[in-house]
């Protein structure tokens, strides 16, 4: 049986690689023709609104599925009257744009951070007397990786960031003052069956990820039921099918809401050699109408995002229990060309394994597991 995924990153080269195992086949879509899954899959390099080309990519698939959550919903829609396309397009709708994923979680009750909604310059100071400073303005669409977003802190960057803004939709947001930042990976099978993998802390530099530590230390129990509940709800709301992420703060012991991702997502990564079942085993599970697999943890897991440039893999390979991933990418600074996973029996041994990593890592001071929460942007 052949899969069709639109969007041939890493994500797509791991769902590829987690699904050769159960006999699956795939076949992805990407503008790119530098895309990194064509060093193991076949490969069509077209436009996603090309819809010649995606007739033809459907051809023969038993269904298709998504790595890439910017796909234009009118090219899962066209697919969707082909053969069927997990999960739902109307769950790339509503994760594309940041009012609406907002307003489904309010809808659902729950917590997110307080926005205003801005479409001129005019609009953005009603937002700041609403939301007041500090305050951070985001695009509602096509933004990733901290790009589309401006810090306000003073009424002197109200006034620079008026003449940067792009006339596009965009949200307001009020700063949260967390004390660590957080994501659930949730799944949903085609039977409805739901499964939750334990919350992960997530540390940040420049905007992007580098560090995931899962489970996230020091994890209340009541923390991780808020979460699933949270998961729950919006995988029901949406009839989902596959893994949904939710990025979320921890602020004076709650939740609240960031964005969600409606495909596999970085802070998972750890879970193909730190859980029993990975999330891209588990998406390809969800999506082909198979029973999920178990999602507990074995130990406890670092994940390293590879920015920009590459370690010598010996130096990591020498670690016990480390795992490198490398995506095939060329290397560019502020790129995600690989990742490394420390496993560990327990939170000490990963402190210790952590310790070990060469000084490829410029001494960065990592928040370990078991030390106060601290977010490293
Ligand atoms: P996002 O694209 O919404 O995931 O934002 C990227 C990063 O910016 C997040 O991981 C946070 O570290 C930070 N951030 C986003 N929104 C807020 C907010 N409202 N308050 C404080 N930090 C934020």
């Amino acid at each position: 049986m052949t899969i069709g995924i639109l969007g041939g990153g890493q994500l797509g080269y791991m769902l590829a690689l987690a699904g050769y195992p159960l006999d699956f086949h795939f076949r992805f879509l990407d503008p790119s023709p530098q895309a990194p899954v064509g060093r193991i899959a076949a490969r069509v390099t077209a436009d996603y609104t090309d819809f010649e080309a995606l007739e033809k990519f459907a051809h023969g698939l038993a269904l298709v599925t998504y790595e890439f959550e910017n796909v234009p919903v009118e090219a899962a829609r066209f697919l969707q009257k082909m053969v069927p396309v997990y999960p739902p397009p109307q769950a790339l709708e509503a994760a594309q744009d940041r009012r609406s994923e907002k307003k489904l979680f309010q809808q659902l009750g729950i917590p997110t951070t307080e926005f205003a909604d801005v479409d001129s310059a005019h609009d953005l100071e009603n937002a700041v007397r609403k939301i007041s400073l500090p305050a951070v303005l985001k695009t509602c669409r096509l933004g990733y990786d901290g790009k589309g977003q401006w810090v306000l802190r003073t009424p002197e960057d109200l006034q620079r960031v008026k003449s940067e803004i792009p006339a596009a939709p965009l949200i307001l947001e009020q700063f949260v003052k967390f004390s660590r930042e957080l994501s659930i990976l949730a799944v949903r099978a085609r039977s409805g069956e739901t499964a939750f993998y334990p919350l992960v802390e997530n540390h940040h530099r420049g905007g992007i990820l580098r560090l995931s530590l899962a489970p996230a230390p020091n994890l209340a129990a009541q923390l991780q039921a808020e979460a699933e509940s949270a998961a729950r709800r919006v995988l029901d709301a949406l009839d989902y099918v596959g893994v949904l992420t939710i990025e979320l703060f921890e602020s004076d012991g709650r939740l609240l809401a960031n964005e969600m991702a409606p495909r596999v997502h970085n802070s998972g990564h750890w879970s193909i050699e730190g859980a029993v079942t990975s999330q891209f085993e588990n998406h390809l599970r969800a999506v082909c109408g198979l029973p999920l697999g178990d999602t507990r943890t074995l130990g406890h897991s670092a994940m390293l995002n590879l920015i920009g440039e590459l370690p010598d893999p010996a130096e990591i390979l020498a670690i016990p229990d480390a795992h490198l991933h490398v995506y095939g990418k060329s290397l560019r600074p502020g790129r995600k060309v690989g990742h490394v996973t420390l496993r560990a029996d327990s939170a000490e041994q990963l402190t210790q394994r952590l310790r070990q990593l060469p000084a490829f890592f410029h001494g960065e001071e990592f928040c370990l597991p078991g030390q106060a929460a601290k977010s490293a942007k």
